[in-house]
């Protein structure tokens, strides 16, 4: 599957939208990913999957680890098509850890897995968390990588990289232009 196949894929699932979002961080922006949507088609995920996977078909993974929610359905996938167990790890607080009776031994290949990469903090989190069992981080995989710059120390790999411009609410050309504002994804509607 090339990048643009992945592209076309996501477009038409609607996880690329277009128009002018308010982001999580509070900036503005023409592009919102909203990469759930697309695990409501476990054919598509699971072809997606299959891709992400490939680069790790040999290297021996034990354990995939996802950040709840994001990453679960996308890394189970995964785990099924790696013959490996996965685990998530979810916040309690402010911390990322393993709860539910999931557990890593020391010394098994764990491989990261998340939706969408963008400044790289809460996968790092996750490693510390792999690291803290004892456990071998074999790499990263990302369905979308929107990361500014190389964010981390382990091999990351990715379907497809897309550059996403913000801007402040100040300077924000879609603003300028009068064009309505929505806030999507769940920290919008909850608030
Ligand atoms: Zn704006």
């Amino acid at each position: 599957m090339t990048s643009e196949e992945v592209l076309k894929i996501l477009g038409e699932k609607d996880v690329i939208l277009r128009g002018h979002f308010q982001l999580s961080s509070g900036r503005h922006s023409d592009t919102y990913l909203q990469c759930a949507v697309v695990c409501q088609y476990p054919d598509v995920t699971n072809a997606l999957a299959r891709e992400l996977a490939i680069p790790y078909q040999r290297s021996e993974v034990d354990v995939v680890i996802t950040p709840a929610i994001g990453g679960i359905i996308l890394g189970y996938a995964m785990a099924q098509i790696l013959g490996c167990r996965m685990v998530f790890a979810e916040r309690e607080g402010r911390k990322l850890s393993l709860r539910r009776g999931f557990s890593i031994k020391a010394g098994e290949k764990v491989l990261v897995v998340e939706d969408v990469v963008t400044t790289g903090g809460t996968i790092k989190e996750i490693i510390d968390v792999v690291k803290g069992y004892g456990g071998e981080v074999v790499g990263v995989a990302s369905l979308i990588d929107r990361s500014e710059d190389e964010v981390f120390e382990k091999p990351f790999h990715s379907l497809v990289k897309i550059k996403i411009k913000s801007y402040s609410s100040e300077d924000c050309p879609l603003c300028k232009r009068g064009i309505p504002i929505s806030i999507p994804g769940s920290r919008g509607i909850i608030k």
